[in-house]
């Protein structure tokens, strides 16, 4: 944004390490096949628009194939493997994920937009974290507390979306192979192409042909498996109008249902907060991957008394934050993913200035192509505001202040969501007392957006139900 004291000179990822085919089948049965009833269309770059390549919209005919084939690795082999023949297989993906770590994050910073910076440090690493975990579990699962041989489900339908394509692939990926269910997951539309690298590393580890199956598309493609009675499990990551279809559709069916959806976490400034880490940490919760999280602090709660002071150190903060070119190293600020979110944020900004909160932004120049947003504040919002009420999934934090712990609570917990929440304070007491009643599957407490496969997550309330990592994360996907 170029108003700091000196500017840094581009430091671009070279891009020449991913080869993206110019089209992608599905993968099936092990194989990258053409679609019977499925069409095409085309993948964006969204820092560019730049076409990228074009993939299959799977049709019910590709679904019902791929569901087909992984009852038929179920049958065959997955589920007859003895646990640590499976976590041989986990082992693998998790060291192919780390051999071809950079190649996976220049695709995914390519396709989603997110900075470099992101890709490389957090989503990919987590990912190949994620596969070693469940790995770990995959022969212990006589010890995880649910009996003595706890049995899979069968064939699980995976339906992700696209804020953190490849994570949300392996969060959905790992457990179900650790317990012993073999897989068909559909990524999201405008982000498939890290799921087609990894239909490329599970050929590579050798996984038996039909327990990962990959079908691209959009929302169609989303329902025709879900609604699939060859399907056991139905694992959901979106929005929460989505997953309440998907709730619909799946009631009164056996089929086990996880559901993971929006939030409108608090970050909850206390007045003995370290200020200039609470900063940091405000930042980190809201333009992280340029609020495109489901747990992302979109509402700051700031104690009234260091309100003003803080403000004005977040504001200085935010006019050094970069944003651009995905792929440049120094990057803080990425694209958005889609022309669809940017008028979901632009129009509920605009919604925030006519109920009369006042908007600020850092001097910012946006670049010429591509979808953008600038890093957003909102301040003078009260609870009736729809910008604290509503996911605005954007670059875009909601001010609010508060006097008492009581009405930081109170405050935090006026929502329909309950997926996350942050406290800010020096007093151990104050985080335990706040951590109790705070009505959210996860609280961080001095920090935000930190994720460990060991730590379950999941929400309370619309934010869906169960939990994914940890060993909770094992209970979805077992007959229990
Ligand atoms: P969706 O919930 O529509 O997308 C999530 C996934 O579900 C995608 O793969 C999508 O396909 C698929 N899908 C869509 N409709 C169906 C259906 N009827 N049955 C089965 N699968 C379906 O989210 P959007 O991308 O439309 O985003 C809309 C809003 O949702 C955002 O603005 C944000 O507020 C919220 N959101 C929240 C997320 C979270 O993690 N909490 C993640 C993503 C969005 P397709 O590829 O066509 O989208």
């Amino acid at each position: 944004m170029g108003t700091g004291m000196f500017d840094y000179a581009p430091a671009p990822e070279s891009r020449a390490i991913v080869d993206i085919a110019p089209s992608y089948g599905l993968f099936i049965g092990g194989e990258m096949v053409d679609p019977t009833d499925g069409t095409r269309f085309k993948t964006v770059n969204p820092a560019t628009e730049e076409v990228l390549s074009e993939v299959v919209a799977a049709g019910p005919q590709d679904v019902d194939r791929a569901v087909a084939a992984a009852r038929a690795a179920y049958d065959g082999t997955w589920s007859r493997l003895p646990g640590r023949e499976r976590g041989k297989y986990l082992y693998r993906l998790a060291r192919l994920v780390q051999e071809r770590s950079r190649e996976l994050a220049v695709l995914e910073s390519i396709d989603n937009g997110k900075p470099i910076r992101e890709s490389r440090d957090v989503d990919v690493p987590l990912v190949a974290a994620h596969f070693f975990y469940y790995a770990g579990w995959a022969d212990k699962l006589g010890y995880a507390g649910f009996g003595p041989d706890p049995r899979p489900l069968g064939v699980a339908g995976q339906v992700i979306p696209w804020n953190f394509p490849l994570l949300m692939l392996a969060w959905k990926i790992a457990p179900a192979l650790a317990t012993g269910n073999t897989v068909v997951l559909k990524p999201a539309e405008t982000t498939p192409l890290t799921a087609l690298a990894f239909a490329d590393i599970c050929r590579q580890a050798d996984l038996p042909p039909g327990v990962v199956n990959i079908v691209t598309g959009a929302g169609d493609t989303g329902r025709a498996l879900v609604e699939h009675p060859g399907v056991d499990k139905v694992a959901f990551t979106g929005s929460t109008d989505v997953g309440r279809q998907i709730a619909r559709s799946v009631a009164g069916t056996r089929k086990k249902l996880t559901l993971e959806l929006g939030g409108k976490a608090a970050n909850i400034v206390f007045d003995d907060a370290p200020l200039d880490q609470a900063v940091e940490g405000i930042v980190n919760g809201i333009f992280f991957n340029q609020g495109h999280v489901c747990c992302a602090g979109s509402r700051l709660l700031a104690q009234e008394s260091i309100a003003d002071e803080l403000l004005d150190r977040l504001k200085r903060r935010l006019g050094t934050l970069r944003l651009g070119d995905p792929l440049d190293k120094n990057t803080d600020i990425g694209a958005i993913n889609s022309p669809e979110q940017l008028e979901r944020i632009r129009e509920l900004s605009a919604v925030g200035e006519q109920e009369g909160a006042e908007r600020w932004s850092p001097a910012c120049d946006l670049p010429d192509r591509g979808y953008w947003f600038p890093p957003t504040l909102f301040t003078g919002v009260t609870q009736a505001h729809r910008i604290a009420r509503e996911e605005i999934f954007g670059p875009v934090l909601s001010v609010l202040t508060f006097r008492t712990p009581a009405e930081a609570l109170e405050k935090a917990n006026n929502t329909p969501y309950g997926l996350s929440a942050g406290v800010w304070t020096d007093k151990g007491s104050r985080i335990l007392w706040m951590a109790q009643r705070l009505r959210a599957g996860v609280v961080w407490a001095n920090t935000f957006n930190r994720f460990d496969p060991t730590s379950p997550f999941g929400g309370y309330k619309e934010s869906g139900f169960g939990r994914e990592g940890g060993r909770h994360g094992l209970e979805g996907y077992l007959d229990v």
